[in-house]
C-alpha cells in the first residue's frame, strides 16, 4: 500500500534531467543516419528541442522555488521548500502540510488539487 511520494521540486528536477539525457540519446541516434541527411537533421532537431525543453523546465523550477514556502522539517531538522498545501521534505520524505485541518491525516497529493479548485 505504501506509495512513494517525492517532493515536487525534486520530481520536476528529475524530469528536467531526464529530458537532457533523452535529448543527447536522440542526437546520438541521429549520428547513425549520417548517410540520410534529412533523417539526421530530424533527430538532431528533436534532440535539440528536448534539451531546450529541459532548460525551460529548469527555468520553471527556479520560478516555483521563489514561490515555495521554506519550512524546517520537524523530522530531520533541515530547511526544505514546499509547494502547495501538502508536500514532502526534500531530504527525509516526511509529509508536510501548511494546513492545520490536514495535520495528522494521511499524506495525499489530491489535497493540492482540491485547494486549487476552491481558490479559483
Ligand atoms: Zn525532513
Amino acid at each position: 500500500m505504501a506509495k512513494k511520494y517525492t517532493s515536487k521540486i525534486n520530481k520536476i528536477r528529475t524530469f528536467a534531467l531526464s529530458l537532457v539525457f533523452v535529448g543527447f540519446i536522440i542526437m546520438y541516434i541521429g549520428i547513425f543516419f549520417r548517410e540520410h541527411v534529412w533523417v539526421m537533421t530530424i533527430f538532431m532537431l528533436l534532440g535539440l528541442l528536448s534539451i531546450i525543453g529541459s532548460t525551460v523546465v529548469y527555468f520553471w523550477i527556479g520560478m516555483l522555488s521563489t514561490r515555495a514556502v521554506q519550512v524546517v522539517c520537524p523530522s530531520c531538522g533541515k530547511v526544505t521548500k514546499m509547494l502547495g498545501r501538502v508536500d514532502m521534505c526534500m531530504y527525509c520524505r516526511e509529509p508536510l502540510t501548511l494546513d492545520k485541518e490536514l495535520e495528522g491525516k494521511e499524506f495525499d497529493e489530491k489535497y493540492n488539487r482540491k485547494s486549487r479548485k476552491r481558490e479559483s
